[in-house]
């Protein structure tokens, strides 16, 4: 889809720190993390929900893998799986790792977003890397 922000991505036309790619699927962290480690799954193709993607189980596999590596490499407590999708309209999976008292709760606490470095991110896109 033409002007697509997350197919942009899905291309390589505008950069995102990848942490896991395959040949359907790519997670990378979002720009505006709501805890350290927030990451976004998303078909490479465009689908606008995620129950729109052919392959939903194999998809919610992705996410998995990501929350695993999260839980092993960044010491959250748990994982998160949030849809939204009101923003961009591409499908994504949020994985969002999850901190003891983080201000997240039950939801998605979007007032909480984290102003990390360039740096910042990137050394956590190695640590979660797959
Ligand atoms: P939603 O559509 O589920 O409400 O939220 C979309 C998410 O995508 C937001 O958390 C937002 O920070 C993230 N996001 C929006 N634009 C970009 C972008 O250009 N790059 C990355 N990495 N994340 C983005
Ligand atoms: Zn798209």
């Amino acid at each position: 889809m033409t002007d697509c922000i997350f197919c942009k991505i899905a291309s390589g036309e505008i950069p995102a720190y990848k942490v896991y790619e395959d040949e359907k699927y790519l997670a990378f962290l979002d720009i505006n993390p709501l805890n350290p480690g927030h990451c976004l799954v998303i078909p490479k193709t465009h689908y606008r929900w995620t129950y729109d993607v052919p392959d939903f189980g194999e998809y919610w596999e992705v996410a998995k893998k990501i929350a695993l590596s999260q839980v092993n490499n960044l010491g959250c407590q748990f994982v998160s799986f949030i849809t939204v999708g009101k923003q961009v309209p591409h499908a994504h999976i949020h994985v969002l790792p999850r901190y003891e008292n983080d201000p997240h709760n039950e939801g998605l606490n979007t007032s909480n977003k984290l102003n990390l470095t360039p740096d910042e991110l990137k050394t956590i896109s190695e640590k979660i890397k797959i």
